[in-house]
């Protein structure tokens, strides 16, 4: 079956289309450049720009794709988590859609998109893996047995999430919104050991309660000190240095605990996702450590780690393939939707 996957919880608009473990097309626009003056998105400007870009995103997807509308078997739309009014936009473009062709609606869950996503590039997801996402609002650690019916969260951040530490440490360096990416690029000219930054939740009397939850909060603050403190001395600052230390605090917590969750469930494969998954170290710890613990590792190359629609069409695929019923046509946007919650399941008839 043809599967259309809508994106629409953030900046992005996305249109992918996905047969099985097939990818035919993946468009995205984003208004990611209004934001730049403001350092942050402005929930209002995004919502118009998903009403002004989701039909030529569509109409050019369909386009590249060489299919129609009618070719289309389902359709699966972000329902959550993410910005109301832009969650909003592509789930009434949704129900619109599979109301005039009369198809399935599967509302899903946009973050666990970012673990289905990288069937598209890898294939067929293994029967258990522990998937850790990372991103602009997520850093979490869940055992998946089924990415459509068994996902349960092992842990995640008690403050920020690492993409938001990075986007925090690049304001404070001065670098441009969305920071995320500049810190990493800086951290590769820089020295790891030049500066020991505290790991969050490390400490022995946070080992068991807290063995899969992250804290990037505190580490931030270190950053933050450390970075005055030398400016008020006089000395200068290396940024490469601050960055590329401060990376690797982030990064060992989130692969340290990963290859945990992996020998502690005996689970053998760890697969990443979401925007930070495009970060150099995490993507070169990770395969260290894994490997040392005779681990797999996957992850999906940079172009999908960014928000998109195929990562919305692959769920709805997995959906499918489950047998899953589609969700009430009435469902809303759910901005917390919980991780544990692939899709919107229908709601039980009362008898
Ligand atoms: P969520 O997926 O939790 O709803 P989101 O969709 O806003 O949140 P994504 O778009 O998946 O988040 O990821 C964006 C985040 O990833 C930003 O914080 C950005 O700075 C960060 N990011 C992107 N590339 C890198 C990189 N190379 N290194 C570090 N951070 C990065
Ligand atoms: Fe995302
Ligand atoms: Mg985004």
């Amino acid at each position: 079956p043809l599967i259309l996957g809508i994106e629409s919880t953030c900046d992005e608009t996305g249109v992918g289309l996905v047969r099985g473990d097939d990818l035919l097309v993946d468009r995205t626009a984003t208004s990611m450049d209004q934001y730049a003056r403001y350092g942050g998105i402005i929930p209002e400007i995004a919502s118009r720009a998903h009403l002004e870009a989701f039909v030529p995103t569509l109409d050019s997807a369909l386009d590249e794709a060489g299919v129609s509308l009618g070719d289309v078997d389902a359709i699966a739309v972000s329902a959550g988590p993410g910005l109301v009014g832009s969650l909003t936009v592509g789930i009434c473009a949704a129900k619109a859609l599979a109301l005039a062709l009369d198809r399935p609606l599967y509302g899903v869950n946009h973050v666990i998109g970012h673990l289905a996503v990288d069937k598209l590039a890898e294939g067929p997801l293994p029967e258990h893996f522990i998937g850790l996402v990372v991103s602009g609002g997520h850093s979490n650690l869940l055992d998946v047995h089924d990415i459509a019916t068994d996902v349960r969260e092992l842990g995640g951040t008690l403050d920020d999430a690492a993409g938001e530490a990075f986007d925090k440490v690049g304001r404070l360096l001065g670098l441009p919104y969305p920071g995320g990416p500049h810190v990493d690029r800086l951290s590769q000219r820089g020295d790891r050991e030049a500066i020991r930054f505290p790991r969050g939740l490390a400490a022995p009397k946070d080992r068991d309660r807290h063995a899969y939850d992250f804290s990037f909060s505190g580490l931030k603050t270190a950053v933050a000190r450390y970075v005055e403190g030398a400016r008020q001395c006089g000395e200068e600052v290396s940024a490469e240095d601050v960055c590329a230390a401060f990376s690797e605090a982030v990064n060992d917590s989130l692969t340290s605990k990963a290859v945990r969750a992996c020998q502690d469930t005996g689970c053998g494969t760890i697969v990443i996702g979401g925007g930070f998954s495009a970060n150099s170290r995490l993507r070169a710890l990770i395969r260290e450590r894994a490997d040392a613990a005779g681990l797999t590792v996957r992850m999906p190359p940079l172009r999908f780690c960014t928000d998109n629609g195929a990562q919305i069409a692959a769920i709805g695929a997995e959906l499918v393939r489950a047998g899953v019923a589609p969700s009430d046509p009435g469902f809303s946007p759910d901005s917390g939707m919980p991780l544990t919650q692939t899709w919107m399941a229908p709601r039980p008839v009362p008898a």
